[in-house]
């Protein structure tokens, strides 16, 4: 689904990513790791286009999103984004959360709308808040109701940054188990994270960044279990 070749991307002067090549086949779940400052964050804004790459190309379903004459908009529709902070509109309900760029952007009308929102709250496990206001929910609760308004658009892609870094440890769990579930139901996954346990349990393939470049990739058992680059025995020393 999602193909990334030769990418480069560069602040002035600043080099953060000096060509990353990888993919992501459908229905797979790709973890990102690396230390703090690696180009993880902007190797996700890429592939969204958040970010304009320097050089190289962004493919998702067969869509070159690096074209410049690709429609931007439709591209993105296809991607579900989850960042580390939760980004609702605080003076909405969660239900309005989820609705909003359904209706904006899919031009669903409002039953829909309401139906698709009540469904993906359910799938999160928070169907009970649908009328509180975000501030009103704990932050595991408000990144659940951030993932089930990704996932109401009906993503090609689901891409998580960090999502969990910004939550107390004991609410970490639920939502990780909804992003386990997912993988489960065959959603396809891109997920820059700090959880060990999860990439060694959930993806199908780790990719270890450092300095801007794919150090090393692979099944979690080898990535995680038994690397063979240095640097990636040097991190994993100090995140497990
Ligand atoms: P972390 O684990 O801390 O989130 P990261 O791997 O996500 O780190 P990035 O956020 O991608 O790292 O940043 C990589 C480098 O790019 C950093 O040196 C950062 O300062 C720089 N950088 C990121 N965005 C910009 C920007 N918009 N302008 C200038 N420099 C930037
Ligand atoms: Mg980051």
């Amino acid at each position: 689904v999602v193909e990334i070749k030769d990418l480069h991307k560069s602040f002035g002067e600043l080099e953060v990513l000096k060509g990353i090549d990888f993919t992501v086949d459908q229905g797979h779940v790709v973890c990102i790791i690396g230390p703090s400052g690696s180009g993880k964050s902007t190797l996700l804004r890429c592939v969204n286009l958040l970010e304009q790459p320097s050089k190289g190309t962004v493919r998702v379903g067969g869509v070159e999103l690096t074209d410049p004459d690709v429609d931007i908009d439709a591209a993105r529709r296809r991607l579900g984004m989850v960042f580390q902070s939760f980004n609702l509109f605080p003076h909405m309900t969660v239900l309005q959360n989820v609705m909003i760029a359904q209706r904006r952007v899919l031009k669903r009308g409002k039953g829909d709308a309401e139906r698709i929102a009540r469904e993906n709250l359910e799938k999160v496990g928070v169907a009970d808040k649908c009328d509180a206001f975000p501030p009103q929910l704990s932050g595991g609760q408000q990144q659940r109701v951030a993932i089930a308004r990704a996932l109401a658009m009906d993503p090609d892609l689901m891409l998580f940054d960090e999502p969990t870094s910004a939550l107390d440890p004991e609410l970490v769990g639920d939502v990780l188990s909804v992003m386990r579930k997912l993988a489960r139901d065959g959603m396809t996954m891109l997920v820059v994270t700090h959880e060990m346990s999860f990439a060694r349990e959930v993806a199908d393939r780790v990719v270890f960044m450092d300095g801007g470049v794919v150090v090393e990739e692979g099944p979690p058992a080898q990535v995680i279990g038994a690397p063979r680059h240095e640097r990636t025995r040097t991190f994993l020393k100090r995140v497990l």
